[in-house]
């Protein structure tokens, strides 16, 4: 995939080069590779459009499920102590879906002489719990690497929480680890049925000739295309952008952009990753635990040769169920677009979403 230099210039100028790390990641992670196995999920959900409907309504119960959730921050001790009881290897989330953008701070082992887990975690803890034990988190994990993550409610608490490991750590620790509050990613948006001659650069410069706001004052495009996603009439594609966090409402309330001789219609774009091995969220096929075998989609049973298909049940929905104490109805598939677990997951990725708020 390739970045266009204007847009991306745009978004990653006052970005200091560690805070790019993160960010060179997930390009590595949305390869070409890794869309083209998320491809069935994603025209799946777009083949379903005619249920965005139903969708829009879960989503709006969620998000009011959400606004009641949303003052669930606990103090920082609740958080260290109930990570404490929680069996090694378990990285506790206990972030409740929300559309407030929240705070994350990633402490990062430079080198190998840190990379464990346990000190690094208790190292931390200390250190806060010292020095400012009223401070308020979400949660904290555990990163890859041996590094931490912490969760706070919004990005000026998380600030202030890097400040005091700025002004308190040890000058040994401080050489020690980064110190990274990841930049949010810009929303993206999806265009429908475009002509499968139009290339990705016919396409941009398309969009710029008959859409006066896709620029700035400098000619400089608010957008940039990312990929494109068969549709379901073979003579059409659609494609991905990226857009300007600052342009998207405005973006969003146009539904459509002028391009030939045409208007196209466009959508929000939300794509959790999900496997298709495991059908769980949060990774790819490539990424699955080589442990797990081949499930089927419809019932979540391991799909041997002696399986017989007992019907819709999502094994997600059924694992919130019994982990999160939700109520998510079960009897779907793990693929469908209406899937309670899905929506969560649509939840988080507007929550790390920049939409220049
Ligand atoms: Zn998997
Ligand atoms: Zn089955
Ligand atoms: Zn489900």
């Amino acid at each position: 995939m390739q970045k266009s230099s204007g847009y991306m210039s745009f978004y990653s100028k006052h970005s200091k080069m560690k805070e790019l790390l993160p960010k060179i990641d997930d390009i590595k992670s949305n390869s070409v590779v890794a869309i083209r196995e998320e491809l069935p999920t994603i025209i799946k959900q777009i083949a379903c459009e005619d249920l965005s409907n139903s969708v829009k309504t879960a989503n709006l119960e969620l998000v009011e499920q959400v606004k009641i959730n949303c003052d669930e921050t606990r103090s920082f001790a609740q958080v260290a102590l109930q990570a404490k009881t929680l069996p090694p290897g378990v990285s506790p989330s206990f972030r409740p879906p929300s559309s407030k953008p929240e705070g994350v701070l990633l402490i990062k082992p430079k080198d190998d002489t840190a990379r464990n887990h346990e000190f690094n975690w208790k190292l931390f803890v200390e250190i806060l719990q010292n020095n400012n034990p009223e401070v308020r988190l979400r949660g904290i994990g555990k990163i890859y690497g041996g590094g931490i993550k912490l969760i706070a409610a919004s990005l000026d608490e998380i600030q202030a929480i890097k400040e005091v490991f700025m002004e308190k750590c040890d000058k040994e620790v401080l050489e020690k680890y980064d110190f990274v509050v990841p930049n949010r990613k810009p929303p993206h948006i999806i265009l429908y049925n475009v002509d499968k001659d139009v290339d990705q650069n016919a396409l941009k410069n398309g969009l710029l000739s008959k859409n006066i706001t896709l620029a700035d004052g400098n000619n400089k495009p608010h957008f940039q295309v990312d990929f494109s996603i068969p549709a379901r009439n073979s003579k059409y594609n659609h494609w991905v952008l990226s857009v300007n966090p600052k342009k998207y409402n405005e973006f969003i309330a146009k539904e459509g952009f002028y391009f030939q001789f045409n208007r196209l219609r466009l959508k929000e774009f939300v794509s959790p990753r999900q496997c298709r091995k495991c059908f769980a969220f949060g990774h790819t096929t490539k990424n699955c635990d080589p442990k797990s075998e081949q499930r089927c989609d419809r019932c979540g049973d391991v799909r041997g040769k002696k399986h017989r298909c007992r019907g819709p049940y999502c094994i997600n929905c059924a694992e919130s169920n019994k982990k999160f104490r939700t109520n998510y109805r079960t009897e779907h598939s793990c693929l469908d677009p209406n899937c309670k677990s899905l929506n969560k997951q649509k939840d988080l990725i507007r929550q790390r979403t920049d939409y220049g708020n």
